[in-house]
């Protein structure tokens, strides 16, 4: 197999495109030479907390060429799942930037504070969520509003070492409301890939990644297909050893199996 019986390639970031501040090496060049080989290159990212802006201006600032619209964040993916539950109105916005903004876009009013104009409460990571915030988002589950969590990583990886995820974050308001999310956006449930496989209308889309037990899982039960490059948390003998919906369909070292005439591994 290679690139060119795909038509959009979803690339997971922290990883596979850049560790912390720099860039992968490699992963500019393999991005560049995707495009110029006629894929289109898309962006998904579990972070709630940043704009698809924001994000894309940092891929550009590390030499990749990413439009705005070429970024899906999980709060995209949440605001679609809101939209399931409530047609429109205030909606409690938990996290940083990128949930409001992913909010307003889908038509809804993002508030700070609950009361009983809120329809529904979107929670996701930001750097500045403080107890006051957690005990707004309590008040609207206890309320019994639709809660939808942008993603449930228990962990989120900071130049100082492990920090907590917005999971971790859910796990205090559902250990203080008595319930968990009606829905949860990131991978590995499906929805952050579906957004943007119907925003770009991907019809062969590859979902690429580093970590098996998200970016490989959320593509398997979408049923696309997926490969796993191994410059971030998994590597090649984790692959390997893969089984079930974490087991992904091609393996390589790094970004440069996009380069051309570079075969692919399948795992068998
Ligand atoms: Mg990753």
């Amino acid at each position: 197999m290679t690139i060119g019986a795909h038509d959009v390639l979803l690339f997971d970031l922290d990883g596979v495109v850049y560790i912390g501040a720099a860039a992968v090496p490699g992963a500019v060049e393999a991005i560049e030479s995707a495009t110029a080989q006629g894929a289109r290159c898309i962006f998904v990212t579990n972070n709630a907390s940043r704009t698809p802006a924001q994000v894309a201006l940092h891929l550009r600032d590390l030499g990749i060429p990413a439009h705005d619209d070429d970024v899906i964040t999980s709060s995209m993916a949440g605001a679609t799942l809101v939209a399931e539950h409530i047609s429109g109105g205030n909606v409690l916005a938990i996290g940083g930037p990128g949930v409001g903004a992913a909010l307003s876009e889908r038509g809804f009013t993002p508030v700070s504070t609950f009361g009983p104009d809120v329809a529904a409460l979107m929670q996701g990571y930001g750097p500045a969520v403080g107890w006051a915030d957690l005990a707004e988002a309590t008040y609207a589950v206890r309320a019994g509003v639709p809660w939808i969590a942008t993603n449930l990583d228990a962990t989120f990886p900071s130049p100082r070492g492990i920090a907590p995820g917005n999971g971790a974050l859910v796990d205090v308001v559902a250990r203080t409301a008595g319930r968990r999310p009606d829905a949860v956006a990131g991978k590995p449930e499906p929805a952050l890939l579906l957004e943007a496989i119907r925003r770009t209308g991907a019809t062969a889309p590859l979902m690429i990644g580093d970590r098996l037990d998200t970016d490989i899982a959320a593509g398997s039960r979408l049923g696309i297909p997926t490969l796993l490059v191994c410059t971030g948390v998994a590597s090649r003998l984790d692959g390997l050893a893969a089984s079930g919906e974490e087991r992904p369909t091609y393996l390589a070292d790094d970004l440069a199996c996009l380069l051309p005439n570079e075969a692919w591994v399948a795992v068998a």
